[in-house]
């Protein structure tokens, strides 16, 4: 059996990140919105259609400026899943929003496009979705209610870069997307993030909410003569070594993407079998995605003890991790959000979701140690 330890996640380098940081370096620009933080502003717009593309320090950040450019305020209610990570909530939460958690689909851990409206009262102001996996969420149907209720729609796709619905990238279908670039994701800037402007006429706001709430940017093009605080806003933007370090990866995420989707299928061929004998569920890909392999995971049959599962392949050298804590679960959930309808299929997915590992470089030799490991630790 082969001991070297296989982990969860390994961050991948395309080789021209430190090229380009000594030419940031060169550039004598370090700060924010110099020439490669514009480059991957344009690659992210001609890759995915969205009207502008921003960098952020994370998906976090680009949340909390969606949040702040949909004037949240205390008591707002805002419609998401529960089975999800904190920042989608604790955005919202900042500025006194109130988090409405509604449950997934069994398929794919999405938002249940077929429960929002029930969940709508005279407070909703936003639909927040979550393309868990990089799968996107029913958006055809989630827009079309959110235009009938007068609601808008923020697209948490920290996993979603280079994923599509109907042919759209995910990011660029609701009102706001936003990208995470953090060092377990796809492509990696080690933190790092963008927000997706999907309507022209939120650009000039959403540039000033980022510069410390002032007209800087504007000012920088020669707009305005001289920059004032113009309304509430932050420091949202990244220095221009994480800008270099991300095209270079960006340059490269059709690659990753490729290489990333062969893993992918191999494991999913693999557990074809224990699927068809009832041991565990495959992740469902709908017909109108194209998902972007961020993530492997299985659905243990309810008798299994994941616990368990965890131990055996940790005994092999192989680091697997279960996901999220539902938020309506957590202690912070359950004193800002509120349940919509009953979560069981958040509940019961949550316990028995297990995650294994995916990474550019993980070899076909590791991979079959992880199925053989799996396959005898759950038949
Ligand atoms: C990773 C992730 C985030 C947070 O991204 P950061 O860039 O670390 O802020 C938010 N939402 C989801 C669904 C994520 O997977």
């Amino acid at each position: 059996m082969n001991n070297a330890k296989i982990e969860f996640n390994r961050p991948y380098m395309t080789g021209k990140e430190f090229e380009y940081i000594t030419q940031a370096k060169l550039n004598n620009a370090l700060s924010g919105d110099g020439p490669f933080t514009k480059r991957c502003h344009h690659w992210i717009e001609e890759n995915t259609g969205c009207k502008k593309a921003l960098l952020t320090h994370s998906c976090t950040a680009a949340l909390e400026m969606a949040a702040l450019l949909l004037d949240i305020c205390p008591g707002d209610e805002v419609i998401m899943p529960s089975y999800t990570f904190v920042s989608t909530a604790n955005a919202f939460v900042l500025r006194g929003g109130v988090p409405v958690f509604v449950d997934i689909r069994p398929d794919t851990q999405n938002l249940d496009e077929n429960l929002i409206e029930d969940a709508i009262t005279p407070k909703t102001r936003a639909i927040v979705v979550v393309h868990y996996a990089g799968v996107a969420c029913e958006m055809d149907r989630i827009m079309e209610i959110a235009r009938t209720h007068n609601l808008k729609v923020v697209e948490d796709a920290a996993q979603g870069l280079m994923a599509t619905y109907k042919g759209k990238a995910l990011g660029s279908i609701g009102d706001f997307g936003a990208y995470s670039f953090h060092e377990t994701k796809n492509v990696i800037s080690g933190e790092g993030g963008a927000l997706l402007l999907n309507d022209s006429a939120t650009v000039l706001r959403a540039e000033t909410i980022r510069e410390k709430g002032t007209d800087r940017s504007q000012f920088f093009r020669g707009e305005v003569d001289k920059y004032t605080w113009q309304e509430v806003g932050s420091s949202f933007l990244p220095g221009e070594l994480v800008a270099a370090f991300l095209l270079a990866q960006l340059e490269e995420a059709h690659a990753i993407t490729d290489h990333r989707l062969a893993i992918w299928d191999r494991y999913h061929a693999a557990f074809e079998h224990l699927e068809s004998k009832g041991r565990l569920r495959r992740p469902c890909i709908p017909e109108s995605c194209q998902h972007n392999a961020h993530m492997y995971y299985i659905l243990l049959a309810p008798e299994i003890d994941r616990q368990g599962v965890i131990a055996q392949l940790k005994q092999h050298s192989i680091h697997s991790v279960f996901h999220y804590v539902p938020l309506h679960n957590s202690p912070a959930g359950k004193r800002y959000g509120k349940v919509h309808g009953t979560l069981a299929v958040t509940d019961s997915n949550s316990e028995c979701l297990l995650r294994l590992p995916l990474w550019v470089g993980l070899s076909e030799a590791q991979q079959e140690v992880i199925v053989d490991v799996l396959t005898s630790a759950i038949s």
